[in-house]
This record gives structure tokens, C-alpha cells and sequence, in this order.
């Protein structure tokens, strides 16, 4: 093999540009030509192919969204938009192509691969919502943009004594939620993967109030509930004057952490290795800080799981 391709699709992520990085890297270190295809696979689709040598990753291992743009794509979606892909892949050369993207992203690589078209799949989604790995690249970073957020609104809430109701990314999955209602000890997290019981909220609202708590932080999953909605519902049933903030686009950006860094490259180049052993229709992840790799469909499979202990941990910490 002497020509691989890679691209970035679906939602944009802190660390893709780490990834890239690697990619290109690590490739020519081993007599490989690298090719970027700008969004994901619209550009794919439209022949917007160019090679990527040394010098066109250097500065951007620490830069958020990704160099290579990204794009949601429905032709791709039909059986004649893949034979397409294919075809311009075989056309431009190039033998084996590297996907960074959430589990939609890899569903596209699977189809190619299927084909018999060489993928490999790479994590990178904020969400943290790819079945087969612990963490995804953008996850960490998202995380403390997250933790910042809350941070800065907990001086408004305690100065104000006001319940805050804080939306937070994540799609279907509640990692977001979790891990940053862990981080800044929220009172309530509202996750999809877990019942909520209202009763239960407006009780432990009305007990931290008694106890004199001067604020409550209430974390809602975008999956779980629609944050104003739940907010209104708070403010009605405990009487407490209740603020929404929606995080939105704000998750999505901004430098990469040193850990979406390092994971992006470790990643990234475990990606590479395994198209020069010749595999194909794989994913990598991060299991036990070990970098593992096993078959896209296998891990598809799996459902989505957030750490229940984490999570009754969480509700046990803010009593
Ligand atoms: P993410 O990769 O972040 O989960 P999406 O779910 O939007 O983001 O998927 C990104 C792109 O991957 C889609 O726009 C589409 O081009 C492709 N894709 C998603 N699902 C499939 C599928 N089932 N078959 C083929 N391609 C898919």
C-alpha cells in the first residue's frame, strides 16, 4: 500500500486536528502518501481530494475543529452515493481511507468497507457516545469547557441564591451531564440512560434549602429533557426562582486538552499501523488507557452504557 486517505465527518470535535496530525505523520514516516479529503463525505462525493504533506499539519495540534472541515451527508447515505465514494477513491489512487467521526461517520466506513473498500475508524465526537471505547477525542475538552461554564454561573447562584438549571451536549448519551455534575458536585444530574422521579428532585431542592444551601446547580443531559421545559417545571413545584442556561454551540470548540491531544495521536497512529497490517473495517479506542482496536460492526452492536456507580456516586456526594 502507498496511498491512504483521511477525512473527518459529522459533528466537529477538539483534538481532530491532533488526529490529522498523527495521520500525516505517521504515515510518511512509514513511505506512505497521504490524502485529505475536505467534509467528511459530501467532499468525498464532490472529488475535493488534495495530498497532505508534513508541513500542512505543523500548528494545528492545538487548535479546535478540524482542518479538513466536516459536513453531514444524506447522498452518501445511498447505496449509489458509497459505489461513488469508491469509485473517486480507486480513481485518485488511493487504497485505504481513515474515518475520524462519531458512530454515524463509522456507519458510512462500514458500508465501504463492506464494499471492499480498507476503513479504519477513528473516535472523535464530544459526546462520547461511540460504543467500543471509553473516551472519544473532543470528550475532555468538552468537559471542561462544561466545568468552566458551570464554575462561572455557581458565583451568579450562590450571590443571587437562585437554582440554576444548566443543559449541557451529549445527544443521546449523558456523559456530558455525568462527568460535569460530578466534576462541580451539581445537585441534580438528568441523564437518558437513568429514570428521573421529580418528586425526589424537589425534595432534595427543598431539603438543601432548608440546610441552608445557597444554590442549587441542576445538570440536564440534552437527551434527557429540554432544559427550559424542566426548568419552568422546577421554578413551579419548589417556588425557588429558577435560571436556564443552555451551553449550545459553546461545548463544540476551542483548544484541545492535553489529554484529547495525546489521545487524538495515539489513536491516529494506531489507525495507520493497522491499514499497513493490512486490516480493514476496524475502529480504535481506548480501554483501560490500553489503545484496543476490534470490528466496526462488532462494536456498533454494542449499546451505549454511562458508569452507573458514577452516577449514584454523584447523587450520593450532593445530599
Ligand atoms: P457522527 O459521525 O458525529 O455520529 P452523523 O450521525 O451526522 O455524525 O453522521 C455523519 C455522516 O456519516 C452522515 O452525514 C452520513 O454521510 C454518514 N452516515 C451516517 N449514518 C450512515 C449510515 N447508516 N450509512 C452510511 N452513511 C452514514
Amino acid at each position: 500500500m502507498k496511498n491512504i486517505g483521511i477525512l473527518t465527518s459529522g459533528g466537529d470535535s477538539p483534538g481532530m486536528n491532533a488526529a490529522i496530525r498523527a495521520v500525516v505523520r505517521k504515515a510518511i514516516y512509514h513511505d506512505l502518501r497521504v490524502w485529505g479529503i475536505n467534509y467528511g463525505y459530501a467532499g468525498l462525493l464532490g472529488n475535493d481530494i488534495h495530498p497532505l504533506e508534513i508541513g500542512d499539519v505543523g500548528d494545528i495540534i492545538h487548535r479546535g475543529g478540524t482542518k479538513l472541515y466536516t459536513a453531514r451527508c444524506e447522498e452518501f447515505k445511498t447505496k449509489e452515493g458509497q459505489a461513488k465514494a469508491v469509485e473517486n477513491l480507486e480513481a485518485a489512487g488511493i487504497e485505504a481511507l481513515i474515518v475520524v467521526g462519531g458512530d454515524g461517520s463509522f456507519r458510512g466506513a462500514q458500508e465501504l468497507t463492506k464494499l471492499g473498500y480498507p476503513t479504519i475508524g477513528v473516535p472523535g465526537t464530544i459526546d462520547n457516545d461511540v460504543p467500543g471505547t471509553e473516551f472519544t477525542i473532543g470528550f475532555d475538552t468538552a468537559l471542561n469547557t462544561v466545568i468552566d461554564a458551570i464554575d462561572k454561573i455557581r458565583d451568579t447562584a450562590t450571590s443571587h441564591e437562585r437554582t440554576y438549571v444548566i443543559e449541557v451536549m451529549g445527544r443521546d448519551a449523558g456523559d456530558l451531564a455525568l462527568w460535569s455534575g460530578l466534576a462541580d458536585g451539581a445537585e441534580t444530574i438528568l441523564i437518558p440512560e437513568q429514570p428521573h422521579d421529580m418528586e425526589d428532585i424537589v425534595h432534595r431542592l427543598k431539603r438543601g434549602s432548608k440546610r441552608g444551601k445557597k444554590h442549587s446547580i441542576i445538570i440536564v443531559a440534552e437527551g434527557a429533557a429540554n432544559g427550559v421545559e424542566f426548568g419552568r417545571e422546577v421554578q413551579e413545584k419548589t417556588g425557588f426562582e429558577t435560571r436556564v442556561t443552555v451551553l449550545g454551540h459553546i461545548q463544540r470548540g476551542g483548544s484541545p486538552t492535553a489529554f484529547d491531544r495525546v489521545l487524538a495521536s495515539r489513536l491516529a497512529a494506531r489507525a495507520v499501523e493497522l491499514l499497513i497490517d493490512g486490516n480493514a473495517g476496524r475502529m480504535v479506542g481506548i480501554v483501560n488507557n490500553q489503545i484496543i482496536h476490534k470490528p466496526i460492526d462488532e462494536a456498533l452492536q454494542e449499546p451505549h452504557r454511562v458508569d452507573e456507580t458514577m452516577y449514584h456516586l454523584s447523587q450520593e456526594l450532593s445530599i
